[in-house]
């Protein structure tokens, strides 16, 4: 059969939005290690984070057998007001590269809260409004979470208290609208409304805010409310299992004009739209059926994989959450304040952790005005404004592509375009005005994270 010439934008039809998720963990040969209770440093049962999370997302939390998940007819009808996304072939970029490259990037920012944390939050709110709640909290730092269970809890009638890092709240008082909007309660982190909050105002008075300190407070919140839950939109499990639409959306596009890449570039903050992307060709790769190369990418200015130790860690900076093996940069670590660029979370997702410990992918920790220089060029050439998080994985994607010119190798790369950048004018602005500055932090500024690291046994 003759080879279909390959369009700008690869759509798939609505019957095509995948009916199940993928789930990674299933795949996995060998399993990452579980949560541990941090009170008995025991393994977490699905009744130790039941009173956190709520029972479906606890139940896909514990799966590591079911290598496909049904997604309820319900969630996929939310899916369908923005999905399928396009997945579209960067010819524009590959010109202006001269690259003997094929480039693809999947989009996720087509929907009003920019990114791809809609994937998740649709599923955690319908899972919550399923189970008789009548409200959920969480935290969120650049706001693009916030946003996005703002819009699931308004479709499924659900109430939301949003704890939103300060110094976030102060720089994007659009984004608190478009909260607000949707009904959810913005609270800038730390707060007066909980003990967590409050020990960190007594203790560091003039704090921005952190995302470890947010965590502590909504988490607090929920297991102290009645009817409540608490929902988080990266790093955990069943986070990565919703997201894996992205990879199965984008395998089912690829497919359809026979394209088999051979390098999967994808941002890393906590691990969810990474783990989503690379999900199914991940589980092939596992079985043997391919040898594409991962690639994570990560600001040298909160680089938990190429930098960070692998072992138990706390979620949060409060240390109230489960253990989570995972590589992390100590849950006490802050980024230096001249860090712009988000993808600031000091751990990482324990199933990408394990993945990379296995040498099942690799990881790229990249500097900010490398970063920003990518996402100019790419917004000026393929038209989009990427989110700075987006930009890191176009960064590499373009290194990438650079050294197919250098070599002649014609590989087929794909990447994950997660999110549109329009709320991240402060951090545009900073190097349109040259002021954008690159901060690496030293091994003593790790050593400090590091003491943050409970310990315990597990991790001698
Ligand atoms: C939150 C976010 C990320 C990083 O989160 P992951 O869980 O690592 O995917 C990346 N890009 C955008 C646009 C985001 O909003």
């Amino acid at each position: 059969m003759a080879k279909l010439p390959i369009p700008y934008k690869i759509y798939l039809s609505e019957e095509e939005i995948p009916k199940q998720w993928y789930n990674l963990n299933a795949a996995m040969k060998t399993k990452h290690a579980p949560f541990l209770n941090p009170a008995t440093l025991q393994p977490c049962s699905a009744d130790d984070l039941k009173p956190v999370f709520c029972d479906d997302c606890v139940g896909q939390e514990m799966n590591m057998s079911d290598l496909y998940i049904d997604i309820p007819e319900d969630i996929r009808s939310f899916y369908k007001m923005y999905r399928p996304s396009p997945l579209v072939r960067a010819y524009c970029l590959e010109k202006v590269l001269d690259t003997p490259a094929e480039i693809y990037y999947k989009f996720e920012g087509n929907n009003t809260s920019g990114s791809h944390k809609l994937n998740s939050a649709a599923a955690q709110a319908y899972y919550a409004k399923k189970q008789g709640l009548k409200s959920v909290t969480t935290e969120t730092g650049a706001g693009q979470w916030g946003t996005a269970l703002s819009m699931a809890c308004s479709y499924y009638g659900l109430d939301l208290i949003v704890y939103m890092v300060k110094v976030s709240s102060e720089q994007k008082p659009y984004r608190k609208e478009v909260m607000r909007t949707y009904g959810a309660q913005v609270i800038p982190s730390p707060s007066d409304t909980t003990e967590a909050g409050r020990k960190i105002l007594k203790e560091f008075p003039g704090t921005g805010g952190s995302l470890g300190c947010a965590i502590s407070e909504a988490v607090e919140k929920a297991v102290t409310s009645d009817s409540c839950r608490y929902v988080l939109g990266s790093v955990l499990d069943h986070v990565l299992l919703h997201q894996s639409v992205i990879g199965l959306e984008s395998k089912a596009a690829l497919d359809k004009y026979g394209v088999e890449v051979d390098t999967v570039i994808g941002c890393v903050g906590g691990g969810s739209n990474f783990g989503g992307l690379i999900a199914p060709f991940m589980g092939d790769k596992i079985a043997g059926k391919n040898d594409i190369e991962f690639i994570g990418v990560e600001p040298a200015s909160c680089p938990s994989l190429t930098r960070g130790k692998f072992v138990y860690d706390f979620c949060d900076s409060a240390k109230i959450t489960p253990l989570a093996k995972m590589y992390t940069l100590g849950c006490g670590f802050m980024p230096a304040p001249n860090h712009a660029g988000g993808l600031r979370y000091h751990g990482m997702s324990p199933i990408v952790s394990e993945l990379y410990h296995q040498g099942l992918m690799r990881a790229v920790a990249v500097e900010q005005s490398k970063v920003f220089e990518a996402a100019e060029m790419f917004a000026r050439i393929e038209g989009i404004l990427p989110a700075p998080e987006s930009s890191h994985a176009i960064r590499v994607a373009i290194d990438e592509a650079i050294k197919c010119r250098e070599t002649g190798k014609k590989k087929k790369i794909l990447f994950g375009l997660t999110g549109t950048g329009y709320f991240d004018m402060a951090a545009y602005k900073q190097y349109n005005d040259g002021t954008m500055t690159d901060y690496i932090p030293t091994d003593a500024d790790l050593a400090k994270g590091f003491a943050s690291i409970p310990d315990i046994p597990q991790n001698k």
